[in-house]
């Protein structure tokens, strides 16, 4: 069978384990079904996931053009602490970042591999977690807009780590018995003080199942680096496709690419 289009990253449910489908310019095609499968994927084009255009991918699926003007690429993307948007100033394009940013986010521990403090808007939980690969997550405030849930993050960063660290993130190595319950407990003084009214004790913490065991040794490939790949899907956990052997292909680092898939 053969499939080409555009990647986007793999949509998931959060099942036991978790369902993976990828995403090929809307053909979604379960992956859990291909585990113990050989794929190959060729890399033919780009397809930026703002204005369609051939143009090489620069960052998050953008060609270099959109990442420098699109609302959806802007800084406050990438750092919430410096959303404007409840102040009724614009960045790029005030209407669309009032959508984005004015809206219930989530501050949220989450283990994956580390613990690690991180922010998103309150639908995209469990899939950000899922996204990260987060074995563990449990929120820990619910603010008005990103900016507040920014704000918290900020603090939190001078105690915990805010990147996922990958390779640790593919080892797969945990506590049975982690509780991010008591580190909610712990991080509460750190709240900045004007804003402890956000913290929450209201959830319990979450646990993800993925269809992933980790392998001896962890690397990772590019379709820059390899624009032809074959080889035996053995699981996926995050974003990651884990082939036989140890290779990593990061799917959402291959946004806007267009490939051919033949499995
Ligand atoms: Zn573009």
């Amino acid at each position: 069978m053969q499939f080409s289009g555009q990647i986007l990253k793999m949509a998931t449910q959060n099942a036991k384990p978790i369902q993976y489908f990828l995403n090929l310019s809307d053909d979604l095609i379960n992956m859990n079904q291909l585990i113990g499968k050989n794929i190959r994927i060729k890399h033919t084009g780009y397809e930026c996931v703002n204005c369609g255009k051939d143009e090489k991918v620069y960052r998050m699926g953008f060609c270099k053009k959109c990442f420098f003007e699109s609302p959806y690429a802007s800084d406050t993307i990438i750092r919430p602490e410096l959303s404007t948007a409840h102040l009724g100033i614009g960045e790029r394009d005030l209407e669309i970042e009032k959508s984005i940013q004015l809206q219930p986010h989530i501050v949220y521990l989450a283990y994956t591999g580390d613990v690690k403090v991180g922010v998103t808007r309150d639908t995209q939980i469990p899939t950000r977690w899922i996204d990260q690969g987060a074995t563990f997550a449990l929120p820990i405030a619910i603010t008005e807009n990103r900016y507040e849930a920014g704000m918290i993050e900020v603090a939190m960063k001078e105690h915990l780590a805010d990147k996922t660290n990958w390779k640790k993130m593919l080892e797969d190595d945990f506590e049975d018995d982690l509780d991010l319950a008591d580190f909610r407990e712990k991080i509460k003084n750190y709240f900045p003080e004007n804003f402890k009214n956000f913290y929450t004790k209201d959830h319990t913490m979450v646990r993800l199942d993925y269809p992933y065991e980790a392998p001896e040794k962890i690397t990772s490939f590019t379709l820059d680096k390899m624009p032809e790949f074959e080889g035996v899907l053995n699981g996926i956990k995050g974003q990651y496709l884990s082939f036989e052997g140890g290779s990593f292909l990061n799917v959402r680092a291959h946004e806007g690419y267009v490939v051919e898939l033949t499995v």
